[in-house]
């Protein structure tokens, strides 16, 4: 069976480690019966403290917000997948903020994703067009670059987050029938098994919409990842809508 997912990308905006640990905490505590497979994904630098606040069976899995495709090396400020794996299973990989402030393009994405496979870590991999279009050009060319070189039988391994970058951060969800759309002829491009997310202002109001739709399988929640009690909430009006499906 596809998995449902929803996954919580901090970005860089708690910055104490204090919260991260209360976060961490938090969410263990209040989603251990949730029956969706729960996500996040704190910065780099907090990986070890709050995987080993979830605990290694927890409900609760990690994800790193980035690596760098080398295994090792002389490579100054990264960190390279076998790092990563010691502390995640998962890593976002491609998020629109890596590709506008950090100059990553597609063939960065799949070199990434090539070496998350190798090192045995699930990519979530991130696509979806700047501008608002019912066109999914954009979106199909990252995910169909961003998986070159990696055999048909693997793509169930991945895990893809249709993310229109408009809609990221600026409390203006897509329409959730419009992200169908789209997700459907994604789904052309990935495998039948591969969860597909949809990311961009998702908060405790619109994950319903999202969560009515079978074609979408999860959620990626960025702002609201950090409030607990949202994302707590996040979490339990997915599981609740998906129980009705
Ligand atoms: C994201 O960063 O992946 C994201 C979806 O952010 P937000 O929910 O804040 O739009």
């Amino acid at each position: 069976m596809k998995k449902s997912i929803v996954a919580g990308n901090w970005k860089m905006y708690l910055t104490s480690s204090a919260d991260a640990s209360i976060l961490t905490t938090t969410l263990r505590n209040n989603l251990s019966k949730i029956t969706a497979d729960v996500i996040i994904a704190p910065p780099a630098i907090w990986l070890s403290e709050v995987a080993s606040i979830l605990g290694k069976n927890g409900k609760v899995k990690v994800a790193a917000q980035n690596m760098f495709y080398e295994a090792e090396g002389a490579y100054t400020g990264e960190i390279s997948p076998l790092m990563v794996k010691e502390m995640a299973e998962y890593i976002i990989i491609g998020h629109s903020e890596r590709r506008e402030f950090f100059g990553e393009n597609n063939m960065d994405v799949n070199e990434k994703v090539i070496a998350a496979l190798k090192a045995g870590l699930t990519p979530i991999i991130c696509v979806g067009e700047k501008k608002k279009s019912v066109n999914a050009a954009q979106p199909i060319k990252e995910l169909k670059e961003a998986l070159m070189h990696i055999p048909k039988k693997r793509f169930k391994d991945v895990v893809v987050a249709y993310e229109p970058v408009w809609a990221i951060g600026t409390g203006e969800s897509a329409d959730p029938i419009y992200a169908t759309k789209v997700i459907t002829q994604l789904r052309q491009y990935a495998s039948m098994e591969t969860p597909i997310l949809y990311g961009g202002s998702v908060n405790a109001q619109s994950v319903k919409g999202f969560a009515e739709r079978p074609e979408i399988d999860g959620v990626l929640v960025g702002g609201a990842s950090v409030k607990a009690k949202e994302f707590v909430k996040i979490c339990q009006i997915w599981d609740e809508m998906k129980s009705l499906i």
